[in-house]
């Protein structure tokens, strides 16, 4: 009698959807006979529990995460002329964030143990132009923050947290969202809240940045048909904030079970050509990604997928070598941290509802691949 194969996707929505349906389901008809799409009660519903979730006096909900982060540099009048520091390994919304602004990025790279901006590098790129720290939460583990934080005050520098891939994730036990000056956050519907679409916010504790960054959005209007600044359209809707709503009293049971999935994961496997990722002390890992790193990476992308284990690659090409990023000038060689990531990563199916046979086929994939 042969067994049917477990196959898993990188990543399914479905145990999900299928437990939150008719609160999903509910959020919609009530959107619906409302009849109030933009700027409403549900906007307003989630805005104060995000915050209240986050522990900060402000969210501000807005079109995505890219958006968040234009946000607050417009709102923190960054732009042209001056730099903002920013990891060499981040997805590229991180940097172009920087870029729509107008203002130049500045790449520091990370340490291999937490994939995180290396707090130690950070001071020899501060220039006089310097005006933020961008701190990447990525994957799902906070940055070390009371260095940056530190060298930010030193310098008199602002400290903008992407935190696009780190709800609920916590640093010495305080919230992503609440370690900054300011956090962008994004929705997208594959990060560990997200919604049924396009969606993001902002976090902050400043009652006149959250001011700012409110009037930005919407046209850079602070009341109607009455314009401060060139602002621009980027709103959270009310059909996404009632969804987003509807899911987050169930967060942290999700990114608890993330956390169960990565610590069998971290338990079990044991195949000396897979190098695992670490949880560092003073941080609750929400495991957005799971990432290992392999020299020959695409052996096992290609053994794992043959049999039937979904996986991806965050990210295959660094920023500086991308050709939107030729102007940066700097070429192969030049943030070998960023580049050996590139080359090497490769990130495990990770998502609520894994069954413990998918759960167990990926750790049997990883432990008989020989490298
Ligand atoms: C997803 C993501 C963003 C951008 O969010 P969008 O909602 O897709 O615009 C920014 N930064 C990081 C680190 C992300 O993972």
């Amino acid at each position: 009698m042969s067994e049917t194969p477990v196959t898993v996707p990188f990543v399914s929505f479905r145990p999900m959807e299928r437990e939150l349906d008719a609160d999903l389901r509910g959020a919609f008809a009530r959107v619906l006979d409302n009849s109030w799409y933009i700027g409403g009660r549900e906007d307003a519903a989630f805005e104060k529990a995000f915050a209240d979730y986050c522990g900060v006096r402000h969210c501000v909900g807005c079109g995505n995460g890219l958006d968040a982060l234009v946000l607050i540099l417009k709102a923190m009048g960054i732009g042209p002329g001056d730099e903002v520091i920013a990891p060499s390994n981040t997805f590229i919304a991180t940097v172009l964030a920087i870029s729509y602004v107008g203002a130049a990025p500045v790449l520091v790279e990370p340490t291999l143990e937490s994939y995180n901006i290396d707090p130690a590098r950070i001071e020899a790129a501060v220039t006089p132009r310097t005006k933020a720290i961008m701190a990447v939460h990525l994957y799902g583990q906070c940055a070390p923050m009371d260095e940056i934080n530190a060298i930010a005050h030193a310098h008199g520098l602002k400290v903008i947290e992407d935190a696009a891939q780190a709800h609920g994730a916590t640093y010495k036990g305080r919230r992503a969202g609440s370690l900054g000056d300011a956090a962008g956050f994004s929705f997208y519907p594959g990060k560990n809240l997200g919604a049924l679409g396009d969606a993001g916010c902002v976090t902050t504790n400043d009652d006149a940045l959250a001011e700012r960054i409110r009037a930005l959005g919407n046209y850079g209007s602070d009341y109607k048909y009455h314009h401060v600044y060139k602002g621009q359209n980027s709103r959270l809707d009310e059909l996404q904030a009632a969804f987003l709503a509807a899911k987050l009293p169930h967060l942290d049971a999700m990114n608890a079970e993330r956390r169960r999935i990565a610590a069998r994961y971290l338990a079990e496997m044991h195949n000396p050509a897979v190098t695992l990722p670490a949880e560092l002390p003073d941080c609750t890992h929400v495991w957005h990604i799971f990432a290992v790193r392999c020299a020959d990476r695409d052996a096992l992308e290609k053994h794992l997928n043959t049999r039937g284990i979904g996986t991806n690659k965050h990210y295959p090409t660094p920023i500086h070598l991308q050709g939107a990023y030729a102007e940066l000038g700097l070429g192969r060689g030049a943030l070998p941290l960023a580049e050996e990531i590139s080359a090497t990563e490769l990130s495990l199916p990770m998502f609520y509802g894994m069954t413990d046979a998918q759960v167990q086929a990926v750790i049997d994939a990883v432990n008989e691949f020989e490298g």
